[in-house]
């Protein structure tokens, strides 16, 4: 048997040779890709399906992934990572998976113009970061030129000393700053949608960590040559960087469909092998809790593709 990433028409994978696929992938981010590798090495035949918005395409260059010691564009990355997989045999689909059904121990994915059937479904699907007020073309230009950024534990080291500002609102917000105070001593936290939202105890911790509290609550975002500047109260304040600390969207929608068990931020909640509480259905990466991390998602798959082929093994020998 071999990798057989294919895209279907309507029905047509009931029609397989050897009948359904044994996994369905969804999601080509670091933690689908590294389960594809491992999947089709373990000569399993999957289907590969991503929308294309890894959020590890967003990163102008990783210095913390292990490995690149110059460090490494998060597009370069995925594509290395998808060369890798296409090695063996794997194809990945550009399709936005809308639908999921289990019905007997088979699993039915639908796109928009497809469906899937296989034994197995592994999620990856990542999640999405709420963004600060700024608009989409001057999101993206700060992002690339590291005046907003996204995770600190990431590349907080990357602006170290600089002036720093977190965009937040109570604790997420002032946590976020205080993670930040160990790598610069000037670091601002902003109010936004409201104000800081910190209460008295709160706003004295701040005080005592020396996080400056910005006098109003954050109207606007521009750039203005190599700082971000915050617009506030009739002020405008200038950054070497901002970080959103406004959570995520966790894109677990399609597991909590089948009523697998997530916790309140929408996080899945899975066993020490990656399963979910749905039999046949395991998560990897960033829809799960944990570090939010390329190498945490890229282990998570490795083991999440295993448990899948040994689950599966276990309901029948997987013979060459
Ligand atoms: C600005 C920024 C900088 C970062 N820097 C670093 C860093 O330096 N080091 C580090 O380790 N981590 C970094 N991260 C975090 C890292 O990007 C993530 O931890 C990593 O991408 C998670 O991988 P994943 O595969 O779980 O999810 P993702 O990479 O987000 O991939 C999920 C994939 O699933 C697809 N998908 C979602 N829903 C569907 C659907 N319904 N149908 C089909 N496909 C779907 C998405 O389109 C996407 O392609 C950074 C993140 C950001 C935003």
């Amino acid at each position: 048997m071999t990798a057989g990433p294919s895209s279907l028409p309507e029905d047509a994978a009931d029609s397989l040779p050897g009948g359904p696929l044994d996994v369905i992938v969804i999601g080509a981010g670091p933690a689908g890709l590294t389960a594809s590798i491992y999947l089709a090495r373990y000569h399993l035949r999957i289907a590969v399906l991503d929308a294309g918005r890894s959020r590890a395409a967003t990163i102008p260059r990783t210095h913390n992934h292990a490995g690149y010691p110059n460090g490494i564009a998060g597009t370069e990355l995925l594509g290395l990572m998808t060369e890798q997989a296409e090695r063996h045999g794997v194809r990945v689909e550009r399709a936005v998976v809308e639908k999921i059904a289990l019905e007997d121990g088979l699993f039915t994915v639908a796109s928009a113009d497809a469906t899937w059937n296989a034994r197995s479904v592994l999620l990856a699907t990542g999640v999405v970061n709420n963004p600060p007020p700024l608009a989409p073309e001057l999101h993206d230009a700060a992002l690339a030129r590291g005046l907003l950024r996204y995770c600190p534990v990431c590349d907080g080291y990357e602006v170290t000393d600089q002036r720093i500002g977190v965009i937040g609102h109570g604790e997420r917000g002032l946590g976020e700053a205080r993670f930040l105070r160990s790598y610069s001593s000037d670091v601002t936290l902003i109010g936004w949608p409201d104000g800081h939202g910190l209460d008295e105890a709160q706003q004295d911790s701040a005080r005592e960590l020396g996080i400056a509290l910005a006098p109003a609550k954050c109207e606007s975002l521009h750039l203005d040559g190599e700082r971000i500047m915050v617009n506030c109260g009739g002020q405008s304040l200038g950054f070497d960087t901002i970080y959103p600390a406004l959570g995520s969207v966790i894109r677990s929608e399609l597991a909590i469909s089948l009523g697998a068990a997530c916790n309140d931020e929408g996080c899945l909640i899975i066993d020490t092998h990656q399963r979910t509480s749905i039999a046949g259905l395991y998560a990897a990466g960033d829809v799960t809790k944990g570090l939010d991390q390329i190498s945490h998602a890229m282990g998570e798959a490795a083991v999440a593709a295993t448990a899948i082929r040994n689950d599966l093994a276990g309901q029948a020998p997987l013979l060459r």
